[in-house]
């Protein structure tokens, strides 16, 4: 457990927090701080094919131990925290044999991690909690994946009587702005499949997430002196709003959970002459994702065709741009992999949270890159604020499962024949 609590510290402690108006990779020159850190720590460790390239992409192979042939497979975690909260100077407190009363977070501040609003908190009583000073995020997404990988591999190598087929390691940058997998070279990683460790609590694990688009529509209008302007002036804001109310108001993200789909406007800016409408559009289902795709267009051409005479051209133009699809279509198909890990956490006696993401991962690109990706908990709770919290116990777990996964990979029929064997018998 020390192991994993320095480990992690010492990777919290170097910012790295990630910019997404950069144009560039990294998106923050600091990640390579940490970056540059990790490719010595795997080294060091024992690691072979340490690579990293011009981009921050770390990868690593711990070689098979076995004869016979094993499916290549891979662990993926990113080492850049977000920028919704600050990432300098974390200060990380020890809670240990946390006694399930309030964290006083920072006392000068009167900020405290409490119970009575984190009920997830109690699930952790006895345990030993990693939290903030209550000025940072903790960083937990995702340097507790990157500890986990990096001390699952450690210990693999210290205990070689555990036989495993070949594991290929990736570290990345900028995932937290959306493009941690963007410069991921799917073929140099080599593996048939892999799981980012970077879901939130013990037991998680994921292979849905959101369709996703992104829709930009454009208002026009005329602008005219308000005195004289009956059957001249047309308010771009005022034909904006009738848009936003054609949207199903239920169908928000404030009103909305499992396999919900949504519109989300997050941002508006107009004035007469033209107005912004910028929302998001989300959906597990594809056939209702393109329905909803549809239903934007639909309310446009419907606005278009009322100011049709008046305003000579189109007066709503709608820009939609497609973001990430859910991985469920490339993970079905190799439904296996997705057992595997089910399997490991029930032979660690951890329960499985199988449910869908309502977002995307980094998995989902990398699934449509031809890198089949589920994802797993890493153990943090809150993340991207202050209230960030990792129980050891969580990361603990996470690096069995790793090597567990490891483990059962290299077994005929992946030790799910077993399984289903015993199941029956039932
Ligand atoms: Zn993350």
């Amino acid at each position: 457990m020390q192991n994993i609590i320095d480990r992690f510290i010492s990777y919290v402690t170097i910012d790295t927090e990630s910019n997404p108006d950069s144009k560039t990779t990294p998106s923050t020159e600091k990640q390579w701080v940490l970056a540059n850190k990790l490719v010595e720590e795997l080294k060091a460790i024992g690691m072979q094919d340490v690579t990293i390239n011009n981009k921050a992409y770390i990868m690593a192979t711990l070689p098979s131990n076995v004869e016979h042939e094993v499916p290549t497979i891979g662990f993926v975690s990113h080492f850049d925290t977000s920028p919704d909260f600050c990432g300098a100077n974390v200060k990380p407190q020890i809670v240990t044999d946390y006694d399930g009363k309030d964290i006083v977070l920072n006392a000068k501040q009167n900020i405290i991690l409490s119970p009575d609003y984190f009920k997830d908190l109690l699930q952790y009583k006895g345990q030993t909690l990693i939290t903030t000073d209550g000025t940072t995020l903790l960083g937990a997404d995702d340097k507790a994946g990157i500890t986990e990988i990096v001390t699952a591999m450690e210990f693999l190598i210290k205990n070689p009587e555990i036989k495993h087929g070949k594991i290929r390691i990736g570290f990345t940058p900028d995932e937290e702005i959306g493009r941690g997998a963007h410069f991921f070279d799917v073929e140099k990683f080599g593996a048939q499949w892999a799981y980012t460790m970077d879901g939130s609590q013990i037991g998680e694990l994921e292979y849905e997430n959101f369709n996703a688009a992104s829709a930009k529509i454009t208002f026009k209008g005329k602008s005219v002196h308000p005195g004289y302007a009956k059957g001249k002036m047309i308010n771009s804001m005022l034909i904006a709003n009738a848009f936003i109310n054609e949207l199903p108001s239920e169908e928000v993200p404030e009103k909305t959970k499992g396999y919900q789909g949504f519109y989300h406007v997050h941002h508006l800016n107009g004035n007469i002459e033209e107005t912004i409408v910028e929302l998001i559009i989300r959906d597990h289902n594809l056939k209702k994702f393109e329905k909803r795709k549809e239903k934007i267009q639909k309310i446009a051409r419907k606005i278009n065709r009322k100011f049709a005479k008046q305003f000579g051209e189109d007066i709503v133009i709608a820009e939609i741009k497609d973001q990430y699809y859910n991985m469920k279509e490339k993970v079905l198909p190799v439904k296996h992999i997705v057992d595997i890990a089910e399997k490991a956490m029930r032979e660690l006696n951890i329960k499985p949270i199988i449910k869908p993401i309502r977002g995307g991962t980094d998995g989902s690109q990398l699934s449509y890159m031809g890198l089949p990706c589920p994802n797993i908990f890493a153990g943090g709770h809150n993340f991207h604020g202050k209230y960030e919290y990792v129980p050891v116990e969580s990361m603990q777990k996470a690096v069995e499962v790793i090597v567990k996964i490891a483990e059962l990979t290299a077994l005929p029929d992946f030790g799910l024949e077993q399984t289903k064997k015993t199941k029956k018998k039932k």
